[in-house]
């Protein structure tokens, strides 16, 4: 970084923010760390390139080199997915699903998405968010008593509020989720099947979680939760619906698209075609059931009691303490994860009753079962003695020998 280095403010803020990276034990569920070969791509010339349009046919000269960058990113997701058609060009999974709206609806048409409340996401028909402002929106949630996705119940509401488009997918939901199921219930409604893979598309590759492309009309994903790669969005959908939704990328709802992220959305497809990628995914699933374990035996509730996936949902209800304090608490160990509302909360957004862990980022640093139940322990411990200092001291060397038996990004030199 010999040129950033220039500007000392900037500089600083990214060298600190690398060694907090590397220092601290990242367990949001929705992060990861991308590969030297993604940071590379993601800070390559290309840039520089105005490539509105789409391969071959762009609104601007000299794009000959950016339409293989792209084409290699299109083909290498087809292959990786089994799709008919591709889109790589979302700048997030926010813009994706917004890409998919313009194309399949009207305003004033009817979503049937999960509550945010109880594991969706907010691009998924929050009143907060465009998508609940422009569409109109039916939510279903979980079951009260298994806390998962009761999909007769599904079946009645899109039989009563007749969607065009039901959502499967969340942020929030840690059970694999019946793709089939959800296409009878679309197919009953005579609705439109969208499948939001943002969190388990990595889980899909390696065939871990059930697969949507058999299902799905339109599946949205990111690039930058399991699939570790460039903070990013794409879309795979059927070939009739091509057309529709490359329009409502562009010109719909983005000017430019960007390349240099599209090409590290190209490496990282690459990357997750390799035998290791499926071996980090069993590993990502196994921690995660062994820290579910490990949370169990010292006394915590997970929703739904369990996971079939990288994420947990903890309950702080039996402890007295807010998801804020308990996100506080951790922090300040180097510990990362976040507050999350749990089904039928009875506190709000800003300070819920639940702890959302992944084990994506920790997976990707070579962390196995052994640390999985150390760090389950380190948490429990912090939680339940959350004013004792020595624990707190105790935890936060324990974190530094954790992170430097498992170092990440060690030959990134800023
Ligand atoms: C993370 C996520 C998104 C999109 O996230 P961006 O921050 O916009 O990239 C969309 N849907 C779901 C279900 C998600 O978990």
């Amino acid at each position: 970084m010999k040129y950033l280095k220039t500007d000392k403010q900037v500089y600083a803020a990214v060298q600190k923010e690398l060694a907090r990276q590397k220092d601290g034990l990242e367990m949001i569920a929705s992060e990861n760390y991308a590969s030297q070969a993604v940071l590379e791509a993601s800070g390559s010339v290309l840039m520089n390139k105005y490539s509105e349009g789409q391969i071959g046919k762009r609104y601007y000269s000299g794009n000959q080199f950016i339409d293989e960058a792209e084409s290699l990113a299109i083909e290498r997701a087809k292959k990786l997915f089994g799709a008919e058609h591709v889109n790589v060009q979302p700048h997030s999974g926010s813009q994706a699903n917004m890409a998919v709206y313009l194309a399949l609806l009207n305003p004033g048409d009817k979503i049937l998405a999960m509550n945010l409340a109880q594991g969706g996401h907010l691009s998924h028909g929050s009143h907060l968010n465009f998508s609940g402002k422009i569409y109109k929106v039916a939510f279903y949630g979980v079951d009260k008593n298994t806390e998962e996705i009761n999909y007769g119940n599904v079946l009645e509401i899109a039989q009563r509020e007749a969607p065009k488009l039901i959502i499967a997918g969340g942020s929030a939901y840690a059970r694999q989720i019946d793709f089939e199921k959800f296409k009878k219930i679309a197919d009953a409604v005579n609705a439109k099947l969208m499948v939001d893979m943002a969190h388990f598309a990595g889980l899909v590759v390696a065939k871990l979680h059930p697969d949507p492309i058999p299902y799905a009309d339109v599946i949205t994903s990111t690039t930058h939760k399991t699939l570790a790669g460039p903070r990013g969005g794409f879309i795979l959908c059927k070939k009739y619906l091509a057309e529709k939704i490359d329009k409502a990328v562009f010109p719909g709802i983005q000017g430019g698209p960007l390349e240099n992220i599209i090409a590290a959305k190209a490496v990282c497809f690459a990357e997750a075609m390799k035998p290791t990628f499926k071996k980090y995914q069993q590993q990502v699933i196994k921690n995660a059931s062994v820290l579910a374990a490990t949370l169990i035996n010292n006394g915590f509730e997970l929703v739904s009691g369990g996971t079939d996936t990288h994420l947990i949902l903890l309950k702080l209800t039996n402890l007295r303490l807010g998801g804020q304090q308990a996100e506080e608490i951790l922090a300040r160990v180097g510990i990362y994860t976040n507050k999350n509302l749990i089904p039928f909360d009875a506190r709000k957004a800003a300070d819920p009753s639940g702890l959302r862990l992944g084990t994506p980022a920790l997976t990707t640093r070579g962390m196995k079962e052994k640390e999985m139940k150390i760090i389950g322990n380190l948490i429990s411990e912090l939680l339940k003695n959350h004013e004792d200092a020595i624990i707190q001291e105790k935890a936060k060397k324990q974190v530094a020998q954790l992170t430097h038996q498992f170092p990440i990004y060690k030959d990134l030199k800023y």
